[in-house]
């Protein structure tokens, strides 16, 4: 009988703005019977053109403390302010129809993941360089000038956290949009084979 293989779990993680999502988007239209993203709880409000449910589960500070006290989180932080996380069953919504789950996390989140039992592989998407990824975040034009302080202070911590060796098992510089997402394509559809 041939054994049972789980569906593999892939997190992606990288300064905020550095592309993670416009990447993703791509990925889940190739391959749309392939991936499910996991969708994690935030206390941020949506940004226009976010739906709850969709890009995250929006929750209030007192519904996200009673997740926290279920033990209904795998791993959550506080990122600039706000608190993130992702639900065991935001990963078995996705795993249980046999696709491969994708999770975008930041770092703290990166840490407790490598602690669980889920058995994740690991990508960093960095950005070209710190002024071209404060570029991209004003560009993108959702944040408030404080959120971009916060998000540019955070990215400093993140990409040292990333010069550690052994963190990931794939580095991808977001330099050309069209090269980044090839890279990433491959390795990703290489865990599947
Ligand atoms: P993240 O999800 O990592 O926070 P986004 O995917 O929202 O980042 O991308 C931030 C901004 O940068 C968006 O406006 C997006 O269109 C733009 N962007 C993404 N990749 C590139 C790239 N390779 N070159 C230039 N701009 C990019
Ligand atoms: P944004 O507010 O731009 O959507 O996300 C901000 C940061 O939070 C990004 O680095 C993103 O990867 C991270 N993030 C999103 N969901 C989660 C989560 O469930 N857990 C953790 N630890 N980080 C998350």
């Amino acid at each position: 009988m041939a054994p049972i293989v789980a569906p593999p779990v892939i997190v992606l993680s990288g300064p905020s703005g550095t592309g993670k999502s416009t990447l993703l988007k791509r990925l889940f239209a190739q391959h749309p019977e392939s991936f499910g993203f996991s969708v994690s709880h935030t206390t941020r409000s949506p940004r226009a053109g976010e739906t709850d449910g969709v890009e995250y589960h929006f929750t209030t500070p007192e519904g996200f403390e009673e997740l926290i006290n279920k033990d209904a989180f795998i791993e959550h932080a506080t990122f600039a302010g706000r608190s993130y996380g992702t639900s065991f069953a935001a990963v078995r919504d996705v795993t249980s129809k046999g696709r491969a789950c994708i999770l975008d996390i930041e770092m703290e989140g990166v840490k407790q993941v490598k602690k669980s039992d889920l058995n994740a592989k690991f990508i960093f998407v960095k950005p070209p360089s710190v002024e071209e990824l404060e570029k991209r975040l004003r560009g993108r034009g959702t944040e408030s000038e404080d959120a971009v302080q916060k998000r540019l202070d955070q990215a400093i911590k993140e990409l040292e956290f990333a010069e550690q060796p052994g963190i990931h098992d794939k580095v991808i510089v977001n330099d050309n949009f069209e090269r980044a997402y090839v890279e990433l394509d491959q390795y990703i559809m290489s865990l599947l084979e």
